[in-house]
């Protein structure tokens, strides 16, 4: 008897009903629920690319990725000239093929955002059918680490507020439960980053965590020096400190300072962040599941951070996120953003500072229609 057969018999039999007969992609403008600004750009639609599969039994699968304001049209482009007609027939219950497949016919583009983030609508639309087939929700479906994780707010720290808002917004935070706030930096001198920062360090009191982020503006001196700064405050990370591609500069920044470096959500493949792990370049590492071409890339990235006793706190698209943090040992926490309120009919479960992940089957996020018909342009 031939195993090899065996195997192949085995999945054959299990793909009558899970086979994709149907796939279509949409691209809707979500209205930001708050202008944001950081050291590089100003965040103020975002574009929401959505793909939506059927299987042969009759399973739905909805699954998305954005931009925070250009390409998704060449995004939706390349689903609908190519990775679409590719999935017919293929397999919700096997992610790892439907992704090999995509992956085939993108050599060409890949490895970078437009091919990632369409990788991901289609990734994320797979993982919800194959977890709504087997009635389990997300957060269990991947590993079923924890069903809460504590959450840091983000909202309240963009670089166009001023210290007084910024101090007024972090105890609102505080008030909430939320075990950490995010403050942008990147000012033009850094006594006035430390000043802003010093103000919210003595309004919240040393017991909540304080992020900053850099948007990738410095340079590695500029950075080291401001990390010096930014210790005097006790500063629980430092994120995005320089350009993504700059490892190096990641490595002899993780060495100079105590605060513990934070990278990964402008990075798309798995070997990048691989890369910045090897090389010590990562104290903490922030995948994005939408730019690192969906959640089975990301539990791999999640995977081999652990490897590294390397902590995840993912970027942005808390909504999908929490189950992902929920899922795996390492998590350490998950970005306050809401961003899907106009188009969804429930919200996230916030209690205490923890995001709880979704109990229903599949993602857990529930769609409005009738929005998404409404918000889209494509
Ligand atoms: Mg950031």
């Amino acid at each position: 008897m031939n195993t090899r057969q065996l195997t192949l018999d085995g999945a054959e039999a299990l793909t009558l009903g899970s086979r994709i007969v149907d796939a279509t992609a949409r691209l809707c403008d979500l209205p930001v629920e708050m202008p944001r600004t950081d050291a590089l750009q100003s965040f103020v639609k975002q574009e929401t690319i959505f793909v939506r599969l059927r299987t042969a039994d009759g399973s739905d699968g909805v699954g998305y990725s954005y931009t925070i304001g250009t390409g998704g049209g060449a995004v939706l482009s390349l689903l609908r000239e190519t990775l679409l007609p590719t999935l017919i027939g293929l397999d919700v219950e096997r992610p790892e093929a439907v992704w090999r497949a995509l992956f085939g016919v993108t050599r060409a583009t890949t490895v970078g955002p437009i091919t990632a983030l369409a990788l991901a609508a289609v990734d994320t639309a797979v993982w919800d059918a194959r977890t709504r087939r087997a009635g389990l929700p997300l957060w269990v479906a991947a590993g079923g680490a924890s069903p809460s994780v504590p959450m840091y707010d983000t909202e309240g720290g963009w670089l166009h507020f001023t210290t007084d808002q910024l101090v007024a917004q972090a105890v609102e935070a505080k008030d909430r439960g939320m075990g950490g706030v995010k403050i942008k930096v990147g000012m033009p001198r850094g006594h006035e980053d430390l000043d802003r920062l010093r103000a919210v360090r003595e309004a919240v009191g040393p017991g909540m965590d304080i992020m900053v982020d850099a948007n990738q503006s410095f340079t590695v001196s500029e950075a080291v020096r401001r990390a010096r700064l930014f210790e005097q405050v006790d500063v629980f990370w430092f994120e995005e400190p320089l350009p993504a591609e700059d490892v190096e500069g990641h490595r002899l920044l993780a060495r100079s300072t105590s605060v513990p470096i934070a990278v990964g959500e402008s990075m798309y493949s798995l070997g990048h962040f691989r890369e910045h792990l090897q090389r010590g370049a990562a104290s903490i590492v922030q995948p994005d599941v939408a730019r690192v071409g969906g959640i089975t890339p990301w539990l791999k990235i999640a995977h081999l951070a652990e490897s590294f006793n390397v902590p995840v706190a993912p970027h942005f698209l808390m909504e999908l996120h929490v189950s992902l943090v929920c899922a795996i040992p390492n998590a350490l926490y998950l970005e306050h953003i809401p961003q899907l309120r106009a188009v969804t009919t429930d919200e996230l479960r916030i209690e205490d500072g923890r995001g709880w992940a979704p109990s229903a089957p599949g993602l857990g996020i529930a769609w409005d229609d009738d929005a998404l018909e409404r918000l889209s342009v494509g």
